[in-house]
């Protein structure tokens, strides 16, 4: 609005945690260069936080716990809300929206549940409602997403978006260890909250499953349509049988426009931890890095990578959506509004197909290999590869074999009934691991 040009824009800051603490840092930094950027100054108005105290290392007259109060003032024109998860941000973010403020946030777990609530309130009073952050940190994704592939057909996006998930598969391909223990190494480097469910259990690749499908598909997907398995019963033993398959685990993040013979197209999006071939360019994603691989139909494979956490990447992040949302309030417009016009509905997993990686014990005597494979064959699975070795016992003796079959293609409901068929054998005395097998279409 050109009647903005020349005056301070306004800012609060909600959260002066890991990632508003960088944020009010480089906005006081970089203050000369961002003003120059945007057309006029950042004035930082007010920082909620729960704790108000002097030892904050901001000037304490800025900090209040009284967020309706800061959302509200008239001198506020944008809201950068850091504080997490879904309430109070949510309603603080309405508040501010319903009041004509322009809002970023990096709240995955609010926008992957209430992204539609929260766009339908931007669009009623005309601002900006950004969120880079909410998804792989520093990386940009939601962006090119957004705006560079506006115009092409994005088919599938598949990445390794949890950065603590990622550091503890890469040790316990790297060094051997059990899940247990490279959780724990995990914590002690604080990679890993003192609760690490939403991480572990891939709730947070999820939202963040969410939000890709639902910008990639220009369709409102939310979190609870989003298949979801976590890491937690990943063993050493499946990276000795991965190792030998050619291939490591990662926990995958997938989002798939699906194309059935009458042409109809539904979305996938899925969260499982995978074998992936060595030779696959998230193969080599490690520790706490992550990245997002992109195919669309006119610009093929796009693969975007980096640090997908930490206070100074997310700020990054967020300061690029501050910048942004400042300059559409100085020259005037909108940044991108959501777009939801292709309504495609989300396909249950069942119907998903992919290849399968079994690990079962059996007793080790002839016969066993037909009877195994007789059972992928009834429903109609077809096998690409199978291992067999031996196993021994304390005393160095046999005591069964470990059978490790690959499968081609199969959809989530064949490959079920055979799991569950295989259980029931009597030669077969436990199933070990299910894992899906990404990175290859055979
Ligand atoms: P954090 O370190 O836990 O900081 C949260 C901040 O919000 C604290 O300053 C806290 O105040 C304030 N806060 C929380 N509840 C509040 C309430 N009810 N009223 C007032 N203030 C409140 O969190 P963070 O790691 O910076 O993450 C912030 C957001 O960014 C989250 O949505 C997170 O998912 C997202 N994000 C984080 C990362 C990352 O690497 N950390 C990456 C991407 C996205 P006090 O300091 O007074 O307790």
């Amino acid at each position: 609005m050109s009647d903005d040009k020349g005056r301070e824009i306004g800012v609060a800051v909600l959260g002066l945690g890991n990632v508003g603490s960088e944020v009010v840092r480089i906005i006081e930094q970089s203050a000369a260069d961002l003003t120059a950027r945007i057309g006029a100054p950042l004035a930082l108005r007010g920082i909620g936080v729960r704790r108000v105290a002097d030892d904050r290392g901001v000037p304490v007259e800025l900090l209040t716990d009284d967020i309706d109060e800061l959302v509200s003032r008239d001198d506020v024109d944008i809201v950068v809300e850091l504080m997490g998860p879904v309430e109070p941000a949510r309603k603080a973010i309405l508040a501010a929206l319903e009041r004509g403020k322009s809002v970023v946030t990096a709240n995955k777990a609010l926008m992957a549940v209430s992204a539609g609530e929260l766009a339908q309130a931007a669009e009623n009073a005309h601002v900006d409602l950004y969120f880079e952050a909410a998804v792989a940190g520093a990386i940009p994704v939601i962006r090119p997403l957004t705006q560079s592939l506006a115009g092409d057909t994005v088919l599938r996006v598949a990445g390794i978006v949890n950065g603590t998930t990622n550091y503890i598969l890469s040790e316990m391909d790297s060094t051997g260890a059990d899940y247990g223990s490279a959780l724990a190494d995990a914590s002690a480097l604080g990679y890993a909250e003192a609760d690490p469910t939403a991480d572990v259990e891939g709730y947070d690749a999820a939202a963040k499953a969410a939000i890709l499908a639902s910008i990639a598909f220009h369709t409102r997907v939310t979190a609870d349509d989003v298949y979801r398995e976590g890491i937690t019963k990943v063993t050493s033993a499946d990276f000795a049988s991965a190792r030998a398959l050619g291939c490591t685990i990662k926990l995958l993040a997938i989002c798939e426009r699906l194309t059935n013979d009458e042409g109809q197209q539904r979305v996938s999006a899925r969260v499982y931890p995978a074998l992936v071939p060595l030779d696959h360019p998230l193969a080599s994603v490690n520790g706490a890095f992550n990245a997002v691989v992109v195919e669309a139909e006119a610009a093929g494979r796009l693969m975007f990578y980096g640090q997908g956490a930490g206070g100074a990447p997310t700020a990054s992040a967020v300061l690029g959506d501050l910048v942004m949302a400042a300059r559409n309030r100085v020259q005037g417009g909108r940044g991108p509004r959501e777009s939801k016009y292709a309504k495609l509905p989300v396909a249950p997993i069942g119907f998903i197909p992919t290849r399968y990686y079994v690990n079962m014990n059996v007793t080790d005597r002839p016969g066993v290999l037909s009877a195994v494979a007789a059972e992928f064959s009834k429903r109609e699975v077809s096998i690409a590869e199978v291992r067999q070795e031996g196993m021994v016992d304390e005393g160095g003796q046999r005591c069964g074999a470990r059978i490790v079959v690959v499968t081609h293609q199969a959809t989530d409901a064949a490959l079920s009934e055979t799991v569950a068929a295989l259980a029931d054998l009597e030669v077969v005395s436990s199933i070990n691991s299910v894992l899906r097998m990404e990175g290859t279409t055979e």
